[in-house]
């Protein structure tokens, strides 16, 4: 799960991270109390950032300085509402809801620190790299020397001395480098104890007056683990998510959003790989994956269909159900009530096997739906390949 940057800098403050101060604001009206707020704690500028969950929105247009109140406002008035885009955004760009005004540091150097889970070791390896504000990935890429990585035992957290190699891997020494061991050590620790995917800092700054401070905040939730975390979990901005994802998830459904024009009803998580899978074989490419469930309720089924059929780029359903747990029967009815609700102007394939398959077949046949009834996974996938390709 994803979350603002004001909140995961609020999430590493109660760990003891510095981080750069900053008030939310939902309204051109609170921004510039935000920006008197801001001077009555001695500052002379602001910083106006835009709150969405991509990055790279400063070269877009969503971080802009403001020198006085009236600024700050009329920023804001033009940041809020707009669709921010940026390369992490879709290519509509995404609507700016929420903006932070923080204070605006003078900055002596811009770094990069990360953590991330590593697959290959099964283990967080911390990141650092002593060019900040750039695309880390082009650099991983580019000049992987540049960019140090540390592997994070769980047992341990970040030692002081991985810490400290870290510090004189960004050229750090003195005091400057004691803060930043403290703050790296304050970052892992946050980043293990609340199961972060991703905690990355972009920049991380030394200021003119020698602070070690986070500008920025991306951290990543692993959202198998949010039952331990509920405050977390309350942090979900669901403006934020995918609208389909977020509508399925309600019904137990695993649904994810892909770009194709082949809509996928399936039960369980590997059938549903390969039957993506085999539809890219016929030349076809999915529009989703969904797994049902093995024990999906005939409303959820509809639900699901309801919900594949709501995206405007699936030009074909195929639905592949391997009957165990989850009835054959159930699905027909899922798909029956589903299909009537709905005007069905497109290809169904459907192919049945396995629990009470035959009153399944029975019922779909009995239907008076036009589909097509396939006999195998191939079959249905090249059936589905097919007739949308045919339109
Ligand atoms: P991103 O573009 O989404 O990664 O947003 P960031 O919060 O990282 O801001 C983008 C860039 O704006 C940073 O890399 C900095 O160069 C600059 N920036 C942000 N806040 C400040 C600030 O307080 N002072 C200065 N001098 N630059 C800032
Ligand atoms: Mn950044």
């Amino acid at each position: 799960m994803k979350v603002h940057e004001y909140q995961g800098k609020e999430v590493l403050e109660r760990y003891g991270v510095r981080t750069q101060r900053g008030i939310l604001a939902t309204t051109p009206e609170e921004a510039q109390a935000a920006f008197e707020q801001l001077v009555a704690e001695g500052q002379q500028a602001a910083v106006i950032k835009a709150q969405i969950h991509a990055g790279g929105r400063g070269k877009g247009g969503g971080v802009k300085f403001a020198t006085s109140a009236a600024q700050a406002k009329e920023i804001a008035e033009n940041m809020l509402g707009m669709m921010l885009k940026t390369h992490q955004t879709a290519p509509e760009g995404q609507l700016v809801r929420k903006i932070t005004v923080c204070e605006a540091l003078d900055l002596a150097r811009e770094l990069y620190v990360g953590i991330a889970l590593d697959r290959q070791l099964g283990l967080p390896v911390l990141m650092a790299c002593a060019e900040g504000g750039v695309e880390i990935e082009t650099i991983a890429e580019e000049r992987p020397e540049a960019l140090l990585r540390l592997p994070i035992q769980l047992a341990d957290g970040l030692t002081i001395k991985q810490a400290g190699e870290a510090a004189d891997f960004l050229g750090l020494d003195g005091d400057i480098k004691s803060q930043a061991i403290e703050f790296l050590q304050a970052l892992a620790t946050a980043y293990l104890e609340l199961d972060c995917e991703i905690a990355e800092i972009n920049p991380l700054v030394i200021t003119e007056d020698n602070q070690v401070v986070a500008l920025d905040a991306k951290i990543n939730f692993d959202s198998n683990a949010l039952y331990r975390h509920p405050d977390i979990a309350e942090m979900q901005d669901i403006h934020e998510e995918d609208a389909r994802e977020v509508e399925a998830a309600t019904f137990g459904l695993n649904y994810i959003t892909l770009d194709g024009s082949i809509g996928c009803m399936v039960n369980g998580a590997g059938l549903a790989m390969a039957t993506m899978d085999t539809i890219q074989l016929h030349g076809g490419s999915p529009a989703n994956f969904l797994d049902v469930g093995g024990s999906a309720s005939e409303e959820a089924i509809t639900e699901a269909f309801r919900i594949i059929l709501s995206d405007d780029n699936v030009k074909g359903i195929l639905v592949n159900i391997f009957g165990g747990i989850m009835q054959c029967d159930v699905i027909a009815r899922g798909v029956i009530a589903a299909a009537k609700n709905v005007d069905l102007t497109i290809p169904l394939v459907v192919r049945l096997e396995g629990t009470n398959v035959e009153q399944g077949r029975e019922l779909l046949k009995g239907s008076g739906l036009d589909l097509i009834s396939a006999d195998s996974l191939d079959h249905g996938a090249k059936l589905i390949c097919e007739s949308v390709k045919n339109r």
